[in-house]
């Protein structure tokens, strides 16, 4: 006969506390699997900051996907109303055939409270119970509070040793809120999914390489320059959430955007010389756009940014070009339409396009652009030309 663990938590979000602890159990007790259950609404926990049920069961699985003996049930997220453990059980029981064992694990906070749950008495009769330790609890008073369990209801409950490991999903939610660091503590692909979804307060600013670049952005741009950075990445955060493109590239992209737009005259062609950057005619008679094509350059080697993609966004954003990628046109509308950029003529059309169609919001853009220089007597760049005639066909076609 089988022998099943039943591992219930919150799981906001799961950790390796969890997870080192269900596979001590599952080892100690030689258990066939075990089958973590997210509850659906927890009665006995404060409903406030609380991951969304969805959030909470996805990162479940992500963080069981590597154990072959853990899976992750949605039996109390599709109940009704509140979901008590006693009910749980019941309905496992029922699942699977008779003789099946069962054991409820818990860490020692839960076992101390356990008399407070509903129908201990049935819960303690229904199954076994594998507890084990958890900092802040002592080994003596869990023992204790297990002996007074057995004596009580004819408990079974065992005592598991496993390594107390120091995190629970309370610190990491505070830690994630204040832009500390959860590695080591939660699985990474968990962590991917809090920082993609920005759960618990996480923000895009909070990247760890994040921090380094803004120091040295502060260093090397004009502080009216560095505002606009700001804003630029903020916005297209926000245009990569309304797009479904990634947040964390949107960010990174918007904020090195302009890294060699203050370069002087000097360090701009020591550099293009050095980057390989190469100045045709039109970069001589135009020099204000050489900081994007430098920027990108410099992206790469003194930020250290690999990401293609990424590097395209900052190499791209002043003229544009046929084809762009999302996070291209991103970032090139980002740099127009941030909350700081002084108000022109065009401006909120451009802005509002951004929000449902991106390259729309694109084709205006580079047609206000392309006009806007004509008038002053600029040359326009070629490649903004190719751009606004790729944009327009492919508008038209679209629409046909
Ligand atoms: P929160 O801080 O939100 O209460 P938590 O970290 O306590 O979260 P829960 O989802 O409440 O996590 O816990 C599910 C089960 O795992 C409980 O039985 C709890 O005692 C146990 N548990 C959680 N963290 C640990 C840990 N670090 N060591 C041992 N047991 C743990
Ligand atoms: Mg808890």
């Amino acid at each position: 006969m089988e022998k099943i663990g039943i591992m219930g938590g919150t799981f906001d979000p799961i950790h390796f506390g969890h997870l080192s602890l269900a596979e001590a159990v599952r080892c100690e007790l030689d258990l066939d699997k075990i089958i973590f259950i997210p509850a659906g609404e927890p009665p006995h926990k404060e409903a406030e900051n609380l991951g969304s049920t969805e959030d909470r069961y996805n990162m479940t699985l992500l963080g069981c996907r590597d154990n072959p003996f853990f899976e992750v049930s949605r039996i109390e997220l599709d109940r009704e109303g509140l979901s008590y453990s006693v009910d749980t059980v019941r309905a496992l029981k029922e699942l699977y055939p008779e003789g099946t064992e069962f054991y409820f694990i818990l860490g020692a906070d839960s076992l101390m409270d356990l008399e407070k749950w509903r129908e201990p008495k049935l819960l303690l009769s229904l199954c076994s119970f594998a507890a084990v330790a958890r900092p802040g609890f002592k080994n003596k008073k869990t023992e204790a509070q297990i002996k007074k369990l057995e004596e009580k209801f004819n408990a079974d409950i065992k005592y598991i040793e496993s390594s107390k490991l120091d995190i629970s999903s309370t610190d990491i939610r505070r830690r994630i809120a204040a832009g500390k660091s959860v590695k080591y503590n939660v699985p990474e692909t968990v962590i991917k999914y809090i920082e993609e979804k920005e759960l618990y307060g996480f923000k895009p600013e909070f990247y760890p390489e994040v921090r380094g670049f803004k120091k040295k952005l502060k260093l090397e741009l004009k502080p009216s320059r560095y505002i606009h950075t700001l804003g630029v990445a903020d916005e297209a955060v926000r245009l990569a959430e309304k797009h479904g493109e990634d947040k964390h590239k949107a960010y990174i992209a918007g904020l090195l955007h302009d890294c060699a737009k203050n370069f002087d005259r000097e360090r701009t062609f020591k550099f293009c010389d050095e980057y390989g950057v190469s100045l045709d005619k039109i970069l001589r008679e135009q020099p204000d756009l050489i900081h994007s094509f430098l920027g990108a350059a410099a992206a790469e080697r003194e930020y250290g940014v690999k990401d293609r993609d990424v590097l395209n966004a900052i190499c791209y954003h002043t003229t544009g070009r046929p084809g762009m990628s999302p996070l291209e046109e991103i970032v090139y509308i980002a740099d127009m339409t941030e909350p700081n950029r002084t108000h022109y003529e065009g401006l909120d059309k451009i802005r509002e396009l951004s929000y449902y169609n991106l390259k729309e919001a694109v084709s205006e853009a580079l047609n206000q652009t392309i006009n806007f220089n004509k008038e002053k007597g600029r040359i326009v760049h070629p490649l903004s030309i190719e751009a606004f005639e790729y944009y327009k066909k492919y508008l038209r076609e679209e629409i046909i």
